[in-house]
């Protein structure tokens, strides 16, 4: 059972920052996705190509699906046709076999950069340099069938929070940087269940919350 309750007091809580919630429904059943849905939630993440079509065919069609994981240049093709934001690009090969497929659907997809900024080397991610010179390169140019509209960023794994807020505030001000150079950016996803108060305090207007909606996974991994 999803938990209303606790989606309807991050949803308050989000009215001040003027931010959006994005519920990550990964190993979560259509049911449970069913209950936030019929409570007026549309938006929601995955992180498993396999997974995301099947739900995306046996859920309502109005749902806005964000892919939030690491994903496969293999895998886009299956995504394509329907996905409203890749929350997770992390290399500009797959940048350019996302423009490819969106081109083949004749449609743009809107994608966030993902940046590393934790401590931890195992997590996906440009580095702030890598971002920039993405961002500034004549290949990016000609890609007409993305638009790059923000960035998204996943802390440490960490309990020091004052760790966890300076990686926030070090995406944020790169956000910053990037759309005084004129990158046309709105999106800054970052924040989770156990830190999405400190994302929002550091600017955070976009945040991923799982556990505290639907409850604990179980399963293999976490990513
Ligand atoms: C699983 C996941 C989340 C949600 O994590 P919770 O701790 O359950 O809120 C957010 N972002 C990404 C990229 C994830 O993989």
């Amino acid at each position: 059972m999803a938990d209303l309750n606790s989606l309807n007091k991050i949803r308050s809580e989000l009215q001040i920052y003027n931010a959006k919630l994005v519920a990550v429904s990964k190993t979560k059943s259509e049911a449970e996705i069913h209950e936030v849905y019929n409570a007026g939630h549309k938006t929601f993440g995955e992180n498993y190509v396999q997974e995301l079509q099947y739900k995306q065919i046996h859920l309502p069609s109005d749902i806005e699906w964000h892919f939030i994981g690491h994903l496969q240049s293999n895998k886009v093709k299956y995504i394509a046709p329907f996905i409203s934001l890749i929350q997770s690009v992390d290399t500009a090969g797959l940048l350019k076999e996302i423009n490819n497929q969106a081109k083949k659907n004749n449609r743009i997809i809107n994608c966030l950069l993902q940046v590393h900024i934790a401590l931890e080397e195992t997590k996906f991610g440009f580095s702030f340099d890598e971002c920039e010179s993405l961002l500034q390169s004549d290949e990016l140019s000609l890609l007409n069938h993305i638009s790059i509209t923000g960035l998204m960023g996943m802390a440490s794994f960490t309990q020091n929070q004052d760790q966890v807020r300076s990686e926030f505030k070090k995406l944020k001000k790169f956000y910053d940087k990037l759309s005084d150079k004129g990158n046309n950016l709105n999106i800054l996803s970052m924040g989770m269940s156990s830190d999405y108060k400190i994302a929002l305090e550091e600017g955070s207007n976009m945040i991923r919350i799982g556990s505290s909606i639907f409850g604990e996974r179980y399963y293999k991994s976490k990513t």
